[in-house]
């Protein structure tokens, strides 16, 4: 019984360097309905990914070893990852990264601080979306 529910369970991947921002990740997530995977740099996050195969990844831009944009063009080459709904999580305040992330293929993007009573709806608002196939000019922002 317990095995079907974790069954139910969506993984998701966090990829952040900080730990601060990590454990605020995780203490938002943990009583929502994923299974939580971790990683801290941009290769263990990649080496995650594609191992573990998630539902879902939250990942930072900036991140030691490798960046988010290097790990989503990984990912994008690879048909066994075509499923997974990539967001970017990220500081940067420059004008534009929302649009630079979502035309990198980024297929969601929120920016820190994140909103913890917003963000589990975001997460499943963009899952919902890639999935429709929505184009990603339609994307509201959050
Ligand atoms: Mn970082």
């Amino acid at each position: 019984m317990k095995g079907k529910v974790n069954a139910l369970k969506k993984k998701l991947l966090i990829i952040e360097d900080n730990r601060d921002s990590l454990e605020l990740l995780i203490k938002v997530l943990r009583n929502q309905p994923y299974h939580l995977i971790e990683a801290t740099d941009g290769e263990e996050g990649l080496k995650k990914a594609i191992g573990e195969l998630p539902d879902v990844i939250l990942m930072d831009i900036s991140l030691p070893k490798m960046g988010g944009y290097d790990i989503l063009k990984e990912l994008k080459k690879r048909e066994d990852c075509s499923h997974i709904t990539i967001i970017a999580v990220t500081a940067h305040a420059m004008k534009g990264e929302r649009e630079r992330a979502l035309e990198a293929g980024f297929d969601g993007y929120i920016s820190k601080p994140i909103d913890v009573h917003k963000l589990p709806n975001q997460i499943e608002y963009f899952i919902k979306n890639k999935k429709s196939g929505k184009q990603l000019d339609d994307l509201e922002s959050f």
